[in-house]
């Protein structure tokens, strides 16, 4: 990349980050406690490249708790390990329409209506524990490092409050095992969900983890091989039609990025073939979507041509403009 688009990406990531920080709007999360003592000025974003750079503003090295970021990466692990008709015959693909922790199925299947809800993500990780048992969490937890492209970590006091308050996700679990959707065991299976949304993270790392996604699997600055190619192709599709809740149609509408949110103020996007983009505010609208991460990926998706059905000269040409 030239001295000169570097210099343009991130005055344009600086930019959009001053912008986006004056807006105050929106509510920390305050279910457990410790989600509670974030600071609510917080604010990074984080642009990695699938030529293996990384830009930012603001606060990106900040921790915080991945939460239902989580649940697209497992999501594309449960394929990888299962194959895509297995996983397909305990969850669908369909928008929910309805909030990240609804208590509704497919009325004719049973099925919960995607891997991006709880009920969805539930169930992928009774998946995962069917088919790696007590490992299933330290194979979670390395795929995710090597992806970030360092070793992660687990928040414990974030773990334990969710185990203790969870009861809305263990009554999901309950009645997914009992419509027999749900595999493995419900307490171990429900375990393996908060540890996996307690694993701390950094808005970089959601960028790299993201970009290893547009990268089609491989993590572009240590060449590592983390996901399966077609498991890719599959993630980024649920993430575009239900990644963001019951806000995934405006969102598919009007930034055009497969994404995912989650309730401790990640935002993480794919650009295939191009980019990572990461946002963290712990600041949330209604919906549990970060307020400054929805508003950033707005500018930085019109700015850079990011939306996926750009029809400008812009649009996919990042490649061209910065990559190269
Ligand atoms: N741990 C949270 C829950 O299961 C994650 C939800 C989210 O990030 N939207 O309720």
């Amino acid at each position: 990349m030239s001295a000169d688009a570097e210099e343009e990406l991130q005055g344009i990531l600086s930019q959009v980050h001053a912008q986006c920080a004056a807006d105050t709007r929106g509510e920390v999360a305050s279910y457990i406690p410790e989600l509670s003592l974030a600071s609510p000025d917080d604010f990074g974003l984080a642009l990695a490249t699938v030529s293996g750079r990384i830009f930012t503003a603001g606060e990106t090295e900040t921790p915080f708790t991945i939460q239902s970021v989580s649940k697209a990466f497992t999501y594309c692990l449960a394929n990888e390990l299962l194959g895509p008709d297995e996983v397909m015959r305990h969850v669908g693909v369909e928008p929910s329409g309805d909030a990240f922790n609804s208590i509704e199925f497919d009325p004719t299947t049973a099925r919960p209506f995607n891997p991006m809800v709880n009920a969805g993500a539930i169930t992928v990780a009774g998946l995962l524990y069917s088919e790696l048992g007590e490992g299933a969490f330290d194979f979670i937890l390395e795929r995710f490092s090597r992806a970030a492209g360092r070793t992660l970590d687990m928040d414990d006091a974030v773990y334990r409050s969710e185990c203790e308050t969870g009861h809305r996700n263990r009554a999901i679990a309950h009645l997914l095992k009992g419509t027999g959707v749900l595999g493995g065991p419900v307490d171990e299976v429900v375990d393996l969900y908060f540890r996996q949304c307690s694993i701390r993270v950094t808005a970089a790392d959601l960028a790299w983890m993201s970009v290893t996604l547009a990268n089609l699997g491989v993590q572009p600055r240590t060449d590592d091989t983390v996901f399966d190619l077609m498991a890719v192709r599959d993630t980024q599709s649920v993430m575009y039609s239900c990644g963001m809740y019951n806000y995934s149609g405006n969102w598919g509408f009007r930034v055009g990025i497969p994404a995912k949110s989650g309730v401790g103020g990640g935002l993480a996007g794919v650009v295939n073939r191009q980019l990572g983009v990461a946002a963290y505010s712990p600041r949330l609208d209604a919906k549990g979507n970060t307020v400054r991460g929805v508003a950033a990926f707005e500018l930085l998706a019109e700015e850079l041509g990011l939306h996926a059905f750009c029809c400008t000269k812009l649009g996919s040409s990042i490649v061209e403009r910065f990559l190269r």
